[in-house]
C-alpha cells in the first residue's frame, strides 16, 4: 500500500515512516509535487487544519492522503501557541530560524512562571482522505511535559528542546527517535491511525 503524507517536514516524514514502513506501507511526501499549491490552513483547531490538508491534497494529487496538524499547548498561556505554533514568532526565515525564534518567544512568555505553571503538551491531529476527498479516518495523540527554562538536546525539531519529561529527566530533544516515537503525540496518533488503515484493507 502507498500513502501520500501531506507534509514537507522531513522530521515528521521520518517519524511516520518508522511506524508505517514495518507494516509494508510506503510513504511518499509532498516533495514529489512541488507544483501543488498549499491550501489555506485557517481552521481554529488541529483537527480542522488536518482535514483541510488531507482533503485538498488527496483531490489535487489523486492519492489516498494522510495529513496531520500539530503544535504545542501551554496551559498557563490559555493553550498558546496552539494552532499558531509554526509561526508563533512570525513568518520570516528558514524552518530552523523560525523554530529558534518560536522557542525564544515561548521561553520569554514563561520566564516568570514556576515549574507547576509550565504544564504543556504537544497535540497531533491526523486525517485520512480518499482521492475523491472523502474523509475515512481521524486520530489524535498528545504528549505531556513541562516547558524548560532553557533549550536542551539536539534531536527532533521545533519545540522538542523545550518539552521536559519529568519521568525521564530529559527534554524531548534528548530522546532517541525511537524513544520519542514511543511516547509522542505523532507516534500515538499514527499508531491509532494505522489500526484504522489496516481495518480498511
Ligand atoms: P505544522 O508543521 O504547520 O503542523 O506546525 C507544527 C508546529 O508545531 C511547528 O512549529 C513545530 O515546530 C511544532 N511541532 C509539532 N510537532 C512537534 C514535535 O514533534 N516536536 C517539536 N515541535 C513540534
Amino acid at each position: 500500500m502507498k500513502i501520500l503524507f501531506a507534509t514537507s517536514n522531513p522530521h515528521k516524514v521520518d517519524e511516520v515512516r518508522a511506524i508505517l514502513s514495518p507494516r509494508s506501507i510506503e510513504v511518499v511526501d509532498l516533495a514529489s509535487w512541488p507544483e501543488v499549491p498549499e491550501p489555506v490552513e485557517d481552521a481554529d483547531t488541529f483537527e480542522g487544519n488536518a482535514r483541510i490538508k488531507a482533503v485538498a491534497y488527496a483531490r489535487a494529487i489523486g492519492m489516498r492522503c494522510l495529513a496531520e496538524d500539530s503544535g504545542l499547548e501551554v496551559d498557563a498561556l490559555g493553550g498558546e501557541p496552539g494552532v499558531h505554533s509554526a509561526r508563533y514568532a512570525g513568518n520570516q526565515g528558514t524552518r530552523t530560524e523560525r523554530d529558534r525564534a518560536n522557542n525564544l518567544k515561548l521561553l520569554a512568555r514563561v520566564a516568570s512562571m514556576s515549574t507547576d505553571q509550565r504544564m504543556a503538551r504537544f497535540v497531533c491531529a491526523m486525517c485520512l482522505a480518499e482521492p475523491d476527498g472523502t474523509i475515512v479516518a481521524e486520530a489524535r495523540g498528545t504528549y505531556e511535559g513541562q516547558i524548560t527554562s532553557e533549550p536542551r538536546g539536539g534531536n527532533g525539531f521545533g519545540y522538542d528542546p523545550l518539552l521536559f519529561l519529568p519521568d525521564v529527566g530529559k527534554t524531548s530533544a534528548e530522546l532517541s527517535s525511537e524513544e520519542k516515537n514511543a511516547r509522542s503525540h505523532r507516534g500515538a496518533a499514527m499508531r491509532s491511525m494505522l489500526e484504522k488503515i489496516l481495518d480498511r484493507r
